[in-house]
């Protein structure tokens, strides 16, 4: 969320109010968003009417949207967006391809093949070395 204004409701009945009267304001509000700005760059703040609480949250909208550029609220949507697909896959029973053990592995002769059965890995260890040495001699020749 960029940014809200909420309705609060008193935690505990039994607070002292002459001790912490900000815990008594019915409003409440919070201005900025991460990724996209700083951590300390965020403001909130709780009023007593809504009226109070509009006003104090838009001085801070102010300042916070005249320190962005386009490239912070699209670091915040593309936050968004992957967290809504990993829930998503989550959901889904699945997980991220990240979190799945894959020991497949695609040879420079074209092949896929599993490099935890050392058969494999044996037929085809030199068509991987012979990949990497001439890509070495290939960076050779283009830096001289
Ligand atoms: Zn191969």
């Amino acid at each position: 969320m960029l940014a809200h204004l909420l309705r609060r409701y008193p935690r505990r009945r039994d607070r002292d109010p002459q001790r912490h009267p900000h815990d008594e304001d019915p409003w409440e509000w919070h201005c900025g968003f991460y990724p996209g700005s700083h951590p300390g760059e965020q403001q909130n703040g709780t009023a007593a009417t809504f009226d109070e609480a509009r006003a104090d949250f838009e001085c801070a909208w102010r300042v916070f949207l005249s320190r962005r550029t386009e490239a912070d609220f699209q670091a915040w949507r593309n936050q968004r967006d992957w967290t809504a697909r990993k829930y998503a896959l989550w959901d889904a029973g699945e997980r991220l391809p990240s979190q799945k053990p894959n020991s497949m592995m695609r040879c420079p002769c074209g092949e896929m093949f599993d490099c935890h059965r050392l058969e494999n890995t044996l037929i085809h260890v030199p068509h991987i070395t012979a990949e990497q040495k001439a890509r070495e001699v290939r960076r050779a020749q283009t830096v001289q």
